[in-house]
């Protein structure tokens, strides 16, 4: 057994790890070829493993790491709370850290969201608001309205309403006849839009779809679910903010909410704090994770406005309340780590600097626009995709089967980065913390990790 004084190695590690974990998002046997790797600890990009090899997370742990690993005003946040109060019941029970984050939250999203839920993670947040309101419209007695509608590609997790409101084929479609039923509307993924046509145009005229659903099924929708401006489960297709505005719009003539899930782009991905501000709306319900505690620990939050809160404050005996519940809601140690976080994304203008980071991606990688293999470099702020295909000019895929991605995964580890392609789309997502010298050192990485995904 390992204690702190055994060093241990990266091999012993994987050989105990394989026999009892079962990992996520893993078809198991791949083990046998691909390299489990076990990380001992890690410092602003960087993940080191047992034998000490560095590996830079340009996809900053799975999109949740927004100012570097052991960032000290962070990790004192957490210390000091850890000393205080570790949890309590939410129910009947408060504390200060989740009252200074709601308040704080209220502050900086869009609009007038100024009742926030805690839940413990993004799935969690996206059932919260589809409950959250279906269960409005029921205690204003519309009880027709019981559905969702959601974009093809759309991801919101995992669990069954979230994974049911998702429309990843790969994710779901075993699990079909478990689901609730969607309405699904074609999207407005800029990467299907016509030779010569602008992100706007394409995203405006796809909004028509948009458009047609809510004039046929208002009546019975509660709430159209998206994630703004870019499906990162979804191969990170991206689209232009009009469609944000034009839905915002439509959404309310039409009497139905906008659920935004910002679990991926919010907290200044896309460019600004939240995604929602370039199309210059407020949703009904916000749902915020991930980058939230600057990726240290589980906590999600779902913000509304009063309309909404006021349709569920009532008499007890109405049973208008809203009895949903998770364990770990509003947990102290991740609201520190939220308001944390926060603060320093706040001082150290974090979001301003971003701006030349983007640009030093963008020109990074531009040489790659005339890859015979590459279709597309798209961007949103500090998200960078690098889609592969197998002929460039029809923009034919390769098919999924060859798993092109995996070998860019693969010779991007052997010289040190955490690139971990979707499908055929190479993509960066890095934690702010990183330099300029650090994105190039990505770019070579890609560059030639996409030559040998791409050479037969
Ligand atoms: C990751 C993600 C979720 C699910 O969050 P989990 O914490 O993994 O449950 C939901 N929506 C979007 C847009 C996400 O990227």
């Amino acid at each position: 057994m390992s204690s702190n004084n055994t060093v241990s190695s990266n091999s012993e590690l994987v050989k105990r790890d394989l026999k009892t974990l079962w990992h996520p998002c893993t078809q198991m046997k791949d083990h046998e070829n691909y390299p489990l790797i076990p990380i001992s600890k890690a410092k602003g990009v960087y993940l080191e493993d047992f034998e000490g090899n560095r590996y830079l997370d340009a996809i900053s742990s799975w999109w949740v790491n927004l100012l570097g690993h052991s960032n000290t005003g962070i990790t004192d946040a957490i210390k000091n709370q850890l000393d205080q109060l570790q949890h309590v019941i939410m129910a009947g029970f408060s504390h200060e850290p989740a009252i200074q984050l709601s308040e704080k939250l209220a502050e900086i999203t869009p609009g007038n969201l100024e009742h926030c839920f805690f839940g413990e993670n993004g799935s969690s947040a996206v059932e919260i608001a589809l409950k959250m309101s279906f269960h409005y419209w029921q205690n204003i007695g519309e009880k027709k309205k019981t559905k969702f509608i959601n974009l093809t590609n759309s991801y919101h997790g995992e669990t069954l309403a979230a994974l049911a409101v998702g429309d990843v084929a790969l994710y779901k479609e075993v699990y079909q006849p478990l689901l609730m039923d969607v309405i699904t509307v074609e999207g407005p993924d800029c990467f299907l839009r016509e030779d010569g046509e602008s992100w706007e145009s394409h995203s405006r005229k796809m909004f028509q779809h948009m458009e047609q659903t809510l004039a046929d099924h208002a009546h019975e929708a509660c709430a159209v679910i998206i994630e703004p401006l870019i499906q990162c489960a979804g191969n990170m297709r991206m689209y232009h903010p009009i469609y944000l505005t034009l839905l915002r719009e439509a959404c309310d003539r039409h009497g139905v909410h906008l659920i935004a899930d910002e679990i991926a782009v919010g907290f200044g991905r896309t460019g600004t704090l939240f995604a929602c501000e370039q199309g210059n709306i407020a949703p009904d319900f916000i749902c915020l994770s991930k980058g939230l505690t600057g990726g240290y620990l589980p906590l999600s939050a779902v913000l509304t406005h009063n309309k909404v809160y006021q349709a569920f404050y009532d008499d007890y005996d109405t049973m208008k309340g809203f009895l949903h519940s998770h364990s770990f809601t509003g947990n102290p140690l991740g609201c520190s780590a939220a308001l944390a976080t926060i603060d320093l994304l706040e001082k150290g203008q974090v979001i301003e600097k971003n701006i030349a980071l983007s640009q030093h991606m963008a020109s990074s990688v531009a040489h790659l626009k005339d890859h015979p293999n590459v279709a597309e470099i798209r961007q949103h702020g500090m998200v960078l995709a690098i889609e592969m295909v197998k002929d460039k000019a029809s923009k034919t895929p390769y098919p999924w089967q060859e798993r092109r991605g995996m070998r860019v995964y693969e010779y991007a580890l052997k010289q040190g980065a955490l690139l971990r392609p979707l499908g055929n789309v190479v993509y960066f997502m890095p934690p702010y913390v990183i330099t300029q010298q650090q994105i190039d050192f990505l770019a070579d990485i890609a560059t030639q990790g996409i030559d040998i995904a791409t050479a037969d």
